[in-house]
């Protein structure tokens, strides 16, 4: 399990993450900024999810991606 936190109020709305990893990321259809898919946030919160070891390397890749590094991964 790696948790994977969005500081969303930075997102620029690029798309990179969410087309990336689109298992862990999407667009917010209120705010239109990046989210944790619903199925692995965590208390609901769209900026904390905890996702399986297996999109461990999507989510880092989504992160590398972000042109303004809001995106981290905690393994
Ligand atoms: S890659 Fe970063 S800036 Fe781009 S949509 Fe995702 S969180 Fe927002």
């Amino acid at each position: 399990m790696v948790k994977i936190t969005i500081d969303r109020p930075g997102c620029i709305s690029c798309e990179s993450c969410w087309t990336l990893c689109p298992d862990v990321f999407e667009q917010d259809s209120n705010d239109d900024l990046s989210s944790v898919t619903e199925q692995y946030r965590v208390d609901g919160n769209p900026a904390e999810g905890e996702v399986p070891d297996d999109l461990t390397d999507c989510a880092q890749e989504a992160a590398d991606s972000c042109p303004v590094t809001i995106i981290f991964v905690e393994e």
